[in-house]
């Protein structure tokens, strides 16, 4: 009788996907080759205020710098697609409606991806190696993952900078427990966009500024996130370009057409939509007080932007709404919101608001 052996690869693949990772691969743990252009990129200034990408730089780039003797990265994804009322990579059509990114409708992915890793390491104790040493990468570098994810297998690098797995799309989430293990490497991810341009011509701000790459600084989910200061007037109109993305901006993967043809809704509980992320509207989310804020958002990815970060996106977004709501609660924000940056947007967007009013009732 023919004798079947499960090789250590294979128990670590099958114990990571019971615990809910969707793709998972193996890559050596050497470290970034992209490491100048990475540092080009910083140069450039195209992280904008994003300092803590500079920061660690060799932790980031060298995995042997967060785990003396690291010999493999074994790199997990998990989808974090969530269909509400729209399709498959169409955004949903409700005016004076939010839209969060799908990946910020739920709970925050680092806690649910770390805890998840840690659980793989617990079993590579207890199954293959008592004293195997392990750390967890989730978030160290928007190119270190997407780099050890493609040399794991796990998809290749499309002109949006995303990682596209050729079956599965890009909406994933990427972590990676680096390992003092010696295990069998996968082969890396090939693929290719082709002659598609789709995301670089959808983008509404031109940060996509060529083939692979991003000027952050133009994205709109670097405004309305990472960015703690005002939003420049010429790109404020940009959040109203396609819905109002008032926390992260998903357009250059609605457009993929890997995406409109592989992406299916994640079954994974944690990153279900919230009520606020999935049917909130504009004028209410003006409102939010700071308790309410910690409330509704406790868990959530949408924390990072704090109240303040949301609001002056969401009074932003109300300069090119129709609801007939949207004047009176511009004023209320521009006079009575504690935050000034709040009250200037607000004040701003009170203003756009009524000219084009203007600008469409005059003959
Ligand atoms: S996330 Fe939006 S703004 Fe940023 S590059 Fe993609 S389409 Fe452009
Ligand atoms: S939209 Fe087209 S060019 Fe952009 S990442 Fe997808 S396949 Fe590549």
């Amino acid at each position: 009788m023919m004798q079947t052996t499960t090789t250590r690869e294979e128990q670590i693949k099958a114990y990571a996907k019971e615990l809910g990772f969707d793709l998972v691969g193996i890559a050596e743990a050497i470290p970034s080759i992209f490491q100048q252009q990475y540092r080009d990129w910083l140069e450039k200034g195209y992280a904008g205020q994003m300092e803590y990408l500079a920061r660690n730089l060799e932790r980031r780039l060298n995995p042997q710098e967060l785990l003396p003797n690291a010999r493999s990265l074994i790199v997990v994804a998990m989808n974090y697609y969530a269909d509400t009322e729209e399709g498959p990579g169409t955004p949903p059509v409700r005016p004076n409606h939010a839209i969060f990114a799908r990946y910020a409708r739920g709970d925050d992915y680092h806690d649910v991806i770390t805890k998840r890793l840690y659980q793989l390491l617990e079993y590579i104790k207890k199954r293959i190696d008592p004293n195997a040493a392990g750390r967890v990468y989730v978030d160290a570098g928007p190119l270190l993952e997407r780099e050890v994810a493609q040399r794991a297998g796990l998809g290749w690098f499309g002109k949006n900078t995303m990682l596209i797995n050729s079956r599965r799309g890009s909406y994933f989430f990427l972590g990676a427990l680096v390992t003092d293990l010696d295990l069998e490497p996968d082969r890396p991810a090939q693929g290719h966009c082709g002659r598609c341009k789709r995301c670089i011509e959808a983008c509404p701000t031109g940060a996509l500024i060529a083939p692979y790459q991003l000027d952050a600084r133009r994205c709109i989910s670097y405004l309305t996130i990472e960015l703690k200061e005002a939003i420049p007037v010429e790109l404020r109109p940009a959040l109203s370009a396609n819905g109002n993305r008032i926390f992260g901006c998903d357009i250059c993967q609605e457009v993929c057409p890997f995406n409109q043809k592989f992406s299916v809704p994640t079954t994974e509980p944690a990153f279900q939509p919230r009520e606020i992320t999935r049917n909130s509207r504009l004028v209410n989310l003006l409102q939010l007080s700071e308790p309410e804020f910690r409330e509704k958002f406790r868990k959530s990815p949408v924390k990072r932007a704090k109240r303040r970060g949301l609001l002056r996106n969401v009074a932003t977004a109300l300069a090119y709404s129709d609801d007939p709501e949207a004047e009176a609660a511009l004023q209320n924000a521009a006079e009575h919101d504690p935050d000034p940056l709040v009250r200037e947007h607000a004040a701003w967007a009170l203003d756009t608001l009524r000219k084009r009013k203007t600008t469409s009732s005059s003959p």
